[in-house]
């Protein structure tokens, strides 16, 4: 992908449907004999020219902006032209049409997904984790998101991988400086306190990575799952959670009958609720899908929430619904309805104290041992009315302690699940090396590799050094145009 990259490629950068205005736009290397074919007079680069976008007969087919940037001072450090006309399909796809035809011998050819971004980045104007916030800050869905993610774009995030990058870079050069002497080796760890610095940087990486979780789970968000008997609650507490969420409750694509997914917004994280409504045994085929869907999603989720009703006692069903659910999740006990409960024991739930008998017991022989330790670790059993909407506030609260995220923490810049894989990699090699460093037979080459190996580890969120395919990988996920 990385060398053809020369020949021109336009795309409509605007959504699809129609708009107020309309963005077609192309970058090449030199887009000027382009220009000529165009418009009647030459474009000053960085003007705004109120023109007509005119057919091959000389036509006007709309009329509006063109803007024109000389490379290397563009968006993607090529020639760029942008026509800013009306922003309707048809208007847009002529205007387009007609653009490829005048760029025919330049070998003007539609866009990829993301090829004007990948552009920027293979010119150096973008790196890759700015580039990715590129996409990010587009698909964010809530303001905190789009927030964290402008400050991924604005190199907030590669600055400090990149600080760290050069201190582990300056520590390995002097070690590997050393090794062409082996009669200072000895010498060398306390001559340059290289331990002290080592240990430094590990500090500093380990809340560089704490930090890109929270990203992490900015930009993914949460999979919770909602389980429990039917007419426990499940749903209306799904609408509660929602409740003044106003861009939420969408169900996610697929069949009508697969609502099984809505997202809604916690303090801006966003949260995937699988509402396990489906999970009955059918021999409907278009019900399975559904049901198997559910079921993957379960397997990914972060959180499960198991809902019973606060009146009633736990019973088989409740105990086969946990079994089912995978172990390594954590599981909060949540009890609905308290609002039918007398003033003391709706107390006692509030205060989180579990219901008596103990919840956990019941029906608990030793193969649901498992998941009573689960349970125990969220330490929760928690009351709600998903009616009155008491206790939603502690739940709402307790869902992001679960997930480790922290509302005070610095503002974290967007993150990917690929950039906290580096992280903790970099991490693993940096403890290597601080065990090379202790080892009485200091073995100093042993120490240089995992370092190089750790810069290597953060050099790929950055981009460099990154192979096609993962770069074919991040691209071909953006939309088109951009
Ligand atoms: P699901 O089958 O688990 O999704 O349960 P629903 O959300 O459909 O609720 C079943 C019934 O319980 C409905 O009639 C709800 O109005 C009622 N319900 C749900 N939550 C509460 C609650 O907190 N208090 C009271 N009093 N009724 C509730
Ligand atoms: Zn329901």
């Amino acid at each position: 992908m990385t060398l053809r990259s020369h020949e021109p490629i336009i795309a409509i950068a605007t959504a699809p449907g129609r708009g107020g205005i309309g963005v077609v736009r192309i970058s090449g290397g030199n887009l000027e004999p382009l220009l000529a074919r165009l418009f009647k007079a030459p474009l000053t680069p960085r003007h705004a020219h109120y023109l007509p976008f005119n057919d091959e007969d000389g036509k006007a087919m709309d009329a509006g902006i063109a803007l024109f940037f000389k490379g290397p001072q563009s968006y993607t450090g090529e020639d760029v032209l942008e026509l800013q006309g009306h922003g309707g399909p048809a208007v847009l796809r002529r205007v387009l049409e007609r653009c490829i035809e005048a760029g025919k011998e330049l070998g003007l050819r539609h866009a990829e997904p993301g090829e004007f971004t990948q552009r920027a980045f293979l010119n150096e104007r973008l790196d890759l984790a700015q580039a990715e916030a590129v996409a990010d800050l587009i698909d964010a869905s809530s303001e905190a998101a789009a927030r964290s993610a402008m400050a991924s774009l604005s190199g907030a995030f590669s600055a400090r991988v990149n600080a760290l990058s050069e201190r582990i870079v300056r520590l390995r050069m002097l070690v590997e400086a050393t090794l062409d002497f082996p009669e200072e080796e000895i010498d060398f760890l306390e001559k340059y306190q290289a331990r002290s610095a080592l240990e430094e940087i590990q500090g500093d990486l380990a809340a560089l990575t704490a930090q890109a979780r929270q990203g992490m789970i900015l930009r993914e968000g949460l999979h919770v799952v909602l389980a429990g008997q039917p007419n426990v609650g499940k749903s209306s507490l799904l609408n509660a959670l929602a409740g003044d969420d106003i861009a939420i409750v969408t169900p996610v694509a697929g069949t009508t009958r697969d609502k099984v997914i809505q997202q809604i917004h916690i303090q801006g994280v966003p949260l995937h609720i699988v509402d396990t409504a489906g999970l009955r045994d059918t021999d409907d085929t278009v019900e399975s899908i559904g049901i198997a869907r559910t079921w993957a999603e379960i397997e990914k989720a972060s959180v499960i929430i198991h809902l019973q009703d606060a009146r009633a006692q736990t019973d088989e069903l409740d105990t086969a619904i946990t079994r089912r659910l995978p172990a390594r999740t954590p599981v909060l006990e949540v009890f609905n309805k308290i609002d039918l409960l007398d003033a003391a024991q709706q107390a006692k739930f509030l205060a989180g104290t579990p219901r008596e008998p103990a919840a956990a017991t019941g029906a608990a022989s030793g193969a649901t041992s498992g998941k009573v330790d689960a349970h125990a670790q969220t330490g929760l059993a928690l009351g709600i009315s998903a009616k009155t909407g008491a206790g939603l506030d502690i739940l709402r609260q307790k869902l992001l302690d679960i997930a480790g995220w922290s509302p005070s923490a610095e503002s974290p810049w967007l993150a990917r699940e690929r950039h906290l894989h580096a992280l903790n990699s970099a991490g693993e090699h940096l403890a290597l090396a601080a065990e090379h460093a202790s080892q009485n037979d200091r073995v100093l080459d042993l120490f240089a590799e995992e370092l190089r190996l750790a810069h290597e580890d953060l050099c790929a969120i950055t981009g460099q050094f990154t192979g096609d395919d993962l770069l074919g990988e991040i691209f071909s996920s953006f939309c088109i145009g951009k």
